[in-house]
């Protein structure tokens, strides 16, 4: 039994490589935008969540450089013990402002914002009914909670209805949750049903907006707006790394929530706080995103301008329903998939596959940004035309 304790792991990637699920990074080399360097050569840029064109916008970086300057590169504590600035507070009014709700907390990351949420809301006696297309951070979180955890099949409201029928009245909670805009498809979830379930069943409801912020809405509020479902209580999740284009997550909702979670989140009693830079950056972003409704306009130009191009030039393609700056076009296989993504970067169109296990079916994703211009959508639709 001359056996090494690490042996599995070389096992485990070559099963991970003969799947063709093997993934590893590309290095972007200049600042983001929708034309980028990446691995030395110039590409237009289908990859990103900055919808809105702000990861590279002069405000921002000047707001992170000015707070550097002034609170220096670390937080250098969590947020109650040393780690709280002004400026943390500035930001949770301004997403509280944007939001229209009673209160905001910002978080380390959208997925710890998930994380301890969740675990701070449900527990072993509860329990959790969840979209079965959620992002990773939902799942996670609703792990680590320890509540049962039971999937609804995907937007389908007569399923999460016989869900709730079936199993609520065992449980003590019951916390709904559902991204609003899906990351990797990019279609909505139907929230007044959803809200009318929940209130049939007495039951809350998280949605996470990290695809919706800054980007559904008249003003940018996500989803909620989008579907006038503005004061609901529902506990509103997301990032500030997507069009908000820094890095951080958030939690808005009423006073006594955020009151809530700033005694009994762990992932954020428990870490530091926000960074300086990122925190300032986040603000801007929210002024800017607000000073700039054109740039949302633009974004949905430009969406509409690609959904026309696909649906005229090519119908053979497979694209996956869709309501947002996220457009999926399926591929039979996952090598097919692969191909085309690298067909595509050849051309110098940066528009990765997604395969499994992220998603059940292979794809191309191209997400759209505000400062995508008519030649870089013509560029794109060229390069789909001349694959296969
Ligand atoms: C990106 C994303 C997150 C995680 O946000 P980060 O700030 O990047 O950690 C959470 N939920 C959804 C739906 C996302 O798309």
């Amino acid at each position: 039994m001359q056996s090494n304790p690490y042996d599995w792991i070389d096992e485990s990637l070559a099963t991970i490589h003969k799947a063709d699920w093997y993934r590893s990074v590309q290095t972007i080399q200049s600042i983001p935008g929708a034309v980028v360097k990446l691995d030395g050569r110039e590409v237009i840029n289908f990859a990103s969540n900055d919808y809105l064109g702000l990861a590279g916008d002069e405000r921002l970086i000047q707001a992170a450089i000015n707070a550097t300057n002034k609170y220096g590169t670390g937080s250098t504590g969590s947020r109650l013990l040393s780690g709280h600035r002004e400026i943390h507070r500035e930001l949770e009014i301004a997403i509280a402002n944007l939001k229209q709700t009673e209160d905001a907390l910002v978080f380390s990351s959208g997925y710890l914002a998930n994380l301890g949420t969740i675990a701070a809301l449900v527990g072993k006696r509860d329990l959790i009914i969840a979209d079965e297309y959620n992002h990773s951070s939902l799942k996670n979180g609703a792990i680590l909670s320890g509540a049962t955890a039971i999937n609804y099949s995907h937007n389908n409201i007569e399923d999460l209805h016989k869900k709730l029928e079936q199993h609520r009245q065992k449980y003590r909670r019951c916390l709904i949750t559902t991204d609003s805009i899906f990351s990797m498809d990019g279609d909505l979830c139907p929230l007044p049903e959803i809200l009318a379930m929940a209130n049939s069943y007495n039951a809350m409801v998280l949605v996470d907006e990290a695809h919706a912020t800054g980007v559904l809405g008249k003003t940018g509020a996500g989803c909620v707006e989008h579907f006038g479902c503005t004061g609901n209580p529902i506990i509103q999740v997301g990032t500030l790394s997507k069009a908000l284009a820094s890095l951080g997550g958030y939690v808005a909702g009423s006073s006594i929530l955020i009151d809530f979670l700033r005694n009994r989140a762990p992932s954020w009693i428990y870490t530091t706080a926000l960074s300086p830079p990122d925190t300032a950056a986040a603000l801007a972003a929210i002024q800017t995103s607000q000073e700039q409704p054109q740039r949302r306009t633009q974004l949905y130009n430009n969406v509409n301008l690609l959904r026309e191009a696909l649906k005229n030039n090519l119908p053979h393609l497979k694209l996956l329903p869709s309501e947002s700056p996220i457009l999926c076009l399926e591929f039979p296989t996952t090598k097919d998939a692969i191909n085309a993504g690298k067909k595509l970067k050849d051309t110098g169109i940066f528009a990765p596959a997604i395969r499994p296990p992220t998603v059940p079916t292979s794809r191309i994703r191209i997400s759209i940004m505000a400062t995508h211009k008519l030649a870089h959508i013509q560029q794109l639709v060229e390069a789909l035309e001349n694959i296969d």
